[in-house]
């Protein structure tokens, strides 16, 4: 449905058009929100896209070796049994030219495109009282209103640049990983610098060795990383993943993480030294992130984590034959997968290259940039064409801060979130009438699997909405009582875990100078979460104020 166009109103919407409902970004997200509102609710529904087209985190993430860590048959869409009988993945990992055709897939199946506005960056959403509306602009003026808002916007979208003195006189090419040219990028013959070693620096490593003069990596915080063992898939698994779809999804909505794995019901402590070596060894050579579900106190229990942080940090001294490198690189500071844990495809071995040297930044911090190349704080300059920025995201809050969002009596969301992230369910903010956030902070989002708490969300605010609806229900808005005790709830789950001990982690929004502190994910496990979200619905909305 397209919207129509309004005559002014008293906020100054000249000729803006009028929506139902208005969705914020075109990935994974958007997409299915736009299906579930318009094609299943009737709603007139619009998505704004700032970039040219589907696919949200993977249009912009194109660096070398881009690939999810989930396994293709689980990063999935699984609302439509068609759809996961018609789609063929090639690999056990899907890379991200491949994640792409899916999207586009989907978008074309589902006829979504003819409702997506692209190249249109939302600036500003503001929210009108008395009309109950949402007025949104885009940076190109063009605006539009809606009664519904949902952002869409992803958790990690919003590019972390560090701001280290004389970027600007580097007189070759920087990029950062998640803002990668279309067109590629030609490392031949070229010397190239590599800040960061989380997931994306460790994927695209290997890479960008391979055809490069020559790599130096910049490492600040050293990580454990487990090989993906990568590779086509065998047309037994595909047959596989068709004829067992309703278990494969019934197994990734049962569990705390939403991969289509289960964590193994035994303790570290169970099992002798012997045994768990073997454990852990099956576990290494199958690969992947099921390795974490080895043992199910992995994440709980500090001596039961060090056996794994040991075993990992074991294999990194047989892979590293520098000793000196290995030692740099096994130097790990935070127990095992407190960070989100990398999974690679010959990382460690990478450094066994010739054309590859480690810088440790913690030791020797980056102090600026030259025309020439990065210099550390000893003086050492090390010569670059091309510096590479591997450095993550302002997660969580930093795409939707990027937008001036305006909810009842001119508040912003950025002065509402001052100390951290505020939210009822991750799905709503008080304040903000009939905003929803998709896998907002205070969800589980980010520790799982996520198409799983994507189509959960998108589906419990299709629901929402479709309710409101059918009641005359014209708002909803969380009780300000609501989310303080669901911030406490989410801060408490987290204090249930390992997570917080390392503490320079994006979890906690440490990786962004002067960003508060705040473990802004829910670890309390999605199945239990959505367990709350269903009891909630049961209760009337409880914690929600509905207005006629
Ligand atoms: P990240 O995990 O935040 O890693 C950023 C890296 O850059 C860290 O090593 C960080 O060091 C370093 N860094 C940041 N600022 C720096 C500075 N000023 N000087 C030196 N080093 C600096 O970011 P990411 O690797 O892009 O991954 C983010 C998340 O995206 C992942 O955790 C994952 O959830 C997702 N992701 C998934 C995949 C996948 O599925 N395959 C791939 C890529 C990313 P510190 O640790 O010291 O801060």
């Amino acid at each position: 449905m397209s919207a129509t166009t309004a005559p002014a109103s008293a906020h100054g919407a000249t000729d803006a058009h009028v929506l139902d409902a208005l969705i914020i970004g075109a990935g994974f997200s958007g997409l299915y929100q736009l299906h579930a509102l318009r094609d299943r609710l009737g709603l007139s529904a619009q998505v704004l896209e700032a970039g040219d087209g589907v696919g949200g985190t993977w249009y912009w993430n194109r660096y070398p070796g881009a690939r999810c860590d989930s396994e293709s048959h689980s990063y999935a869409y699984y609302f439509s049994d068609e759809l996961v009988q018609e789609w063929t993945w090639s690999e056990r990992y899907p890379g991200q030219a491949e994640i792409l055709r899916y999207l586009n897939h989907v978008a074309d199946r589902f006829d979504l495109k003819r409702d997506i506005r692209f190249g249109a960056r939302v600036t500003e959403a503001h929210y009108d009282a008395a009309a109950n509306r949402w007025h949104v602009r885009t940076e190109a003026g063009e605006r539009y209103t809606a009664t519904y808002l949902i952002t869409a916007v992803g958790c990690l979208s919003a590019a972390n640049i560090p701001q280290i003195p004389g970027l600007d006189s580097f007189a070759g090419q920087w990029y950062h990983t998640g803002q990668w040219p279309h067109e590629g990028v030609d490392f031949t013959g070229k010397r190239v610098g590599m800040v960061g070693t989380g997931s994306t620096g460790i994927q695209a490593a290997p890479v960008i060795a391979d055809s490069a003069a020559h790599l130096t990596v910049f490492q600040r915080t050293a990580n454990y990383s487990i090989p993906a063992r990568n590779a086509p898939l065998a047309e037994e698994f595909k047959h596989w993943a068709k004829q067992n779809a309703s278990e494969i999804k019934r197994t990734m909505r049962s569990t705390p993480n939403g991969h289509p794995f289960v964590i193994a019901d035994r303790s570290a402590h169970d099992v002798s030294e012997a045994e768990r070596r073997a454990i852990y060894e099956a576990a290494w050579e199958k690969g992947g992130l099921q390795f974490r579900a080895s043992f199910r106190d992995l994440l709980q229990d500090k001596a039961a984590n060090d056996t794994a942080a040991a075993f990992l940090r074991s294999k990194i001294g047989e892979i590293v034959k520098d000793p000196a490198t290995a030692a740099k690189l096994a130097a790990i500071d935070h127990p095992f997968a407190t960070k989100r844990p990398p999974i690679d495809t010959g990382y460690f071995e990478t450094f066994n290259r010739d054309n590859v040297a480690l810088v440790d930044v913690r030791a020797t911090p980056i102090e600026r940039v030259t025309p020439a190349g990065i210099q550390t704080r000893d003086g050492t300059e090390y010569p670059l064409d091309i510096i590479v920025f591997a450095t993550g995201f302002d997660a969580m809050t930093g795409p939707l801060l990027k937008m001036d969002i305006r909810g009842r009596d001119d508040v912003s969301l950025r002065d509402a979130w001052q100390a951290g992230p505020r939210t009822y369910l991750g799905l709503q903010v008080p304040g903000f009438p009939n905003l929803f956030t998709i896998t907002g902070p205070g969800s589980p989002s980010v520790l799982c699997n996520m198409p799983v708490p994507i189509e959960h969300h998108v589906e419990w605010i299709a629901d929402c909405i479709r309710t409101m609806r059918e009641n005359g229900i014209a708002r909803i808005e969380a009780k300000p009582e609501a989310a303080e005790k669901w911030v406490e709830h989410v801060n408490d789950a987290a204090n249930a875990t390992l997570l917080p001990q390392a503490g320079h982690s994006w979890y906690l929004g440490a990786n962004v100078p002067g960003k508060p502190r705040v473990f802004m994910p829910y670890a309390g496990g999605m199945a239990r979460y959505r367990d709350i979200c269903a009891d909630v619905v049961a209760r009337n909305y409880e914690g929600f104020s509905l207005t006629r």
